[in-house]
């Protein structure tokens, strides 16, 4: 499942949302939405949501 893709802050903190805080390696979004047979916009519209509620401190609060 791992590619060489860089990872964004927001996919590193959308995987440890996902698989756990635990986890060592960390998928891109692209590979966390086919592990989880989701488009990659909703994951997308998962991270902003995140950031827009600020209810998960893995994601900084956007203004
Ligand atoms: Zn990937």
């Amino acid at each position: 499942m791992k590619c060489k893709n860089t990872l964004m802050s927001d996919e590193i903190a959308l995987h440890r949302k996902l698989f756990g805080r635990a986890s060592r390696e960390y998928m891109c979004l692209d590979c966390q939405a086919e592990y989880l047979r989701v488009s990659r916009e909703r994951l997308e519209n998962l991270i902003d949501m995140y950031h827009r509620t600020g209810i998960c401190t893995l994601f900084a609060k956007k203004d």
